[in-house]
């Protein structure tokens, strides 16, 4: 039987029933929309999703995108489907009229776009990072840049990338050496020539779309003539592969393509940059346009950062959820053994595994972990309508430095559970979870991936604790302090859930205790080595509060609900009980190591490894 990419009534009560997003049709930015758009676009992206996404699942895994003299070649059905988001108006939903868009809230964008990547996340990364792209050079570059390398993005007929990582810098970026010459100026502002490698570029080159436009960070030489050090050298220029113009093909060149373990549809290239292959306008190498001012490369592309962080995120959720709907179905067709009350009788028929405690505790711990992780993407969507366009400048403010808090959240949490349901949904199908037969260990090995890029899970640790709350005192944490103890509030007055209000409350409290021991203790080094633990409590008591609020609104929801929704209001309560009795007493345990300021590991000499 086959199981539906995923559960839309859940979908549909996290948008309307949890984040209320009726309540942006009444603000200018979304006043063409209604509930029945959003709809309508949410059916949209299940159709592609499930004609022109699922059924190359496999296939393009099996077969990887292939490297000749012209290039890299993707499968004929992955390029369909790039094309049929296009078509649909996938690409450019989320961005404004004015630019040729729609005006779709972002939470609304973000939600078809997750229905994509559940069916299919590699083949979906075209769109997410043409997205991206597309933003960055619409909110900085200059009108010529927008029209010539913008517009053709959000329309969908060329795809971008971001080129940061190379070969010796990953993590720092701080460290790369990628070299942008001044060459003159046109029409498309300050041109330069770009010479280095840039590494692990996802879409990096294919024949999906005819022209690529890559996003690329690269220094400038300073007045001495070298790069000036660290990340305040860094500029950000976009090196279009086919020179607008009829100026042909710009000096960047794929160099080979990474063999990775999962999101293989999509190509991971290492790419070269003014190697002479080509010679644009007479001479090698790579004509770049610069974006914004010189040095200012990094906070630039740092939009297009976050916006990848929510995505590899939502990314992280839809493949546990999609591996949740499939252990969930799996569960109820298989049978195997008897429950502990008939084993003695062996004349009865095996039950359907899903009768089994233990069964059924890893489908929960699934549905806590992917039924969070969405909740958690969506509630930063939301956070992105909210800063766009709140009524009140405080609001927006305030909106946009939640987001900035909870992004390392947003992408880690769901990258690290993500995983861990797809493990679960692997167990749930014993040893058939281990063939390729069945779709769950794509799932994980599709999965694995998140927690590497867009930074990894021990960066975002230093970023979250670094820069988010010990560099601005917790002030934006104290904000946030204040929407739990409402949540909390609230919950106190529903009988099935006020039991959760203490806890949730309590874990709080010792986050905050925490906080405060290393703001008086002032070094940061010693705080910094515990940033990954307490990103793992700090990550548990989020989900927590989440799952207490959506608890809250199926609570009051299930309270006139007809009697078919009462299961799903009763799943959703159980899920968070869940999560309050087996997940959120972690958070003391990580928070009793990160106080100790244990230097157990960071001060282990090498040689006793
Ligand atoms: C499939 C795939 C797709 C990708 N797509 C893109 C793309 O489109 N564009 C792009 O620019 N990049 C892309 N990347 C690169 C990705 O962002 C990097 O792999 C990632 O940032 C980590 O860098 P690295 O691989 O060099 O690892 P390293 O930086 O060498 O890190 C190795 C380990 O050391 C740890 N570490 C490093 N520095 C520190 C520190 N200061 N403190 C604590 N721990 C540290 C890391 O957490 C990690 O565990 C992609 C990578 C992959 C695998």
């Amino acid at each position: 039987m086959t199981v539906p990419i995923l559960n839309r009534r859940d979908l549909d009560f996290m948008l309307h029933e949890w984040l209320d997003i009726g309540a942006l049709f009444s603000r200018p930015d979304y006043a063409d929309h209604s509930r029945e758009t959003i709809d309508a676009m949410l059916d949209l992206a299940t159709r592609i999703a499930t004609d022109k996404y699922l059924p190359h699942f496999k296939h393009s895994d099996r077969t990887e995108p292939t490297l000749d003299e012209d290039g890299v070649h993707v499968l004929p059905a992955v390029r369909d489907a790039v094309r049929a988001t296009a078509e649909a108006g996938l690409f450019s939903a989320g961005f404004p009229a004015a630019q040729g868009g729609m005006d779709l809230p972002a939470t609304a964008f973000w939600a078809s776009m997750g229905i994509l990547q559940a069916a299919n996340v590699s083949t979906s990364g075209f769109m997410m990072l043409t997205s991206g792209n597309a933003r960055l050079i619409a909110t900085f570059g200059t009108e010529a840049q927008i029209a010539a390398f913008a517009a053709p993005q959000i329309a969908g007929e060329w795809c971008g990338t971001m080129c940061l990582s190379e070969p010796q810098a990953g993590s720092s970026l701080a460290d790369i050496v990628t070299r942008a010459e001044p060459d003159g100026e046109d029409e498309f502002g300050p041109r330069y020539r770009l010479r280095g490698n840039k590494m692990w570029i996802s879409g990096g080159d294919h024949d999906a779309t005819p022209n690529i436009v890559h996003l690329v960070l690269a220094k400038v030489p300073g007045p001495d003539g070298r790069p000036v050090p660290g990340t305040r050298g860094i500029s950000l220029f976009i090196v279009p592969k086919f020179l607008p113009d009829n100026r042909g093909r710009n000096d960047v060149v794929v160099a080979g393509l990474n063999h990775k373990m999962g999101f293989r549809g999509i190509p991971n290239c290492l790419l070269n940059l003014g190697e002479g292959r080509f010679t644009p306008d007479g001479r090698a190498g790579a004509v770049g346009y610069r974006v914004g001012e010189i040095g200012q490369g990094l906070p630039i592309m740092f939009q297009m950062m976050n916006e990848a962080r929510i995505g590899v995120g939502l990314g992280a959720a839809m493949l546990a959820y999609r591996g949740y709907r499939l252990a969930r179905q799996y569960a109820t067709e298989r049978t195997q053994g008897r429950t502990a009350a008939t084993k003695s009788r062996v004349d009865t028929p095996p039950v359907p595994i899903i009768a089994h405690a233990d069964v059924k505790r890893m489908l929960l711990a699934q549905k806590a972990y992917a039924e969070g992780a969405l909740a958690l993407v969506l509630y930063a969507g939301r956070l992105v309508d909210e800063s766009r366009s709140a009524p009140d400048g405080a609001d927006r403010h305030n909106a946009e430095a939640l987001l900035g808090l909870l992004t390392p959240v947003v992408k880690t949490w769901p990258s690290e559970y993500g995983l861990a349901a797809n493990d679960l949904a692997i167990q749930v199908h014993g040893g058939y979870g281990y063939t390729r037969d069945f779709d769950v260990e794509q799932l994980y090995r599709d999965n694995r991936l998140n927690p590497i890029h867009e930074g990894t899970t021990g960066i975002q640790g230093i970023d979250l604790l670094g820069r988010k709350i010990l560099r601005e005192r917790a002030a934006t944490l104290a904000h946030f302090r204040g929407v739990i103890e409402t949540t909390a509030a609230e919950a106190e007055s529903f009988a099935e859930i006020s039991a959760f209000a203490a806890p949730l409350r309590d874990a709080w409290a010792r986050i905050d205790a925490v906080i405060a021991h290393f703001l008086a203790l002032n070094d940061d080094a010693a705080a910094l080595a515990q940033a990954t633990p307490f990103l793992s409590a700090f990550g548990h008591a989020v989900v927590a509060w989440i799952w207490l609020d959506q608890a809250k609104a199926a609570a009051q929801a299930s309270s006139d609900a007809p009697e078919p929704d009462q299961p799903f209001y009763a799943g959703k309560i159980r899920a968070c009980r869940y999560f309050f009795e087996a997940e959120l007493p972690k958070v003391t345990t990580w928070l009793a190591f990160v106080a100790q300021l244990s230097d157990v590991a960071s001060a282990m000499p090498i040689d006793q490894f």
